[in-house]
């Protein structure tokens, strides 16, 4: 398939601390952050070499993110993909037994559509397919 890693998504408990966190880390500032209403969370990019890094904190405290990190602690919380068709490798993947975390692709941040695959699937790592939105 033509996958590509489009980012590495990091929970964490709050974006004020993790981005000069990650700034210090990676020598480079972040170059954006993005509220997204569909998942309750607020988001920081890094960039580095085409290959994108996501902070993602929550804005709600019943949130997923805010559940993910009182069960796992703040860390490696998915990896997306980008695909060119959304739609195909849905149904794809919906073909090959996989169970997808929603039906539709939902907006995520950085203008893309996107669609989770449950982590149980998936030896326990959340993948998120994403398509920019055109
Ligand atoms: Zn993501």
């Amino acid at each position: 398939m033509d996958y590509k890693v489009d980012h590495i998504g990091i929970a964490v408990t709050s974006l004020k601390t993790s981005i000069p966190l990650y700034e210090r880390l990676l020598g480079e500032p972040s170059y954006k952050t993005e509220q997204v209403p569909s998942e309750a969370v607020d988001t920081a990019f890094f960039l580095q070499n085409g290959a994108k890094i996501e902070l993602v904190a929550s804005l709600d405290p019943n949130g997923v993110i805010a559940k993910f990190i009182a069960k796992k602690g703040e860390g490696l919380h998915h990896i997306a993909f980008e695909v060119p068709d959304i739609l195909a490798e849905m149904e794809r993947l919906k073909k090959e037994g996989f169970i997808l975390l929603n039906e539709t692709p939902k907006l995520g941040a950085d203008n893309k559509w996107v669609c989770f695959v449950h982590p149980k699937d998936a030896n326990g790592v959340l993948i998120e397919l994403c398509q920019t939105k055109k």
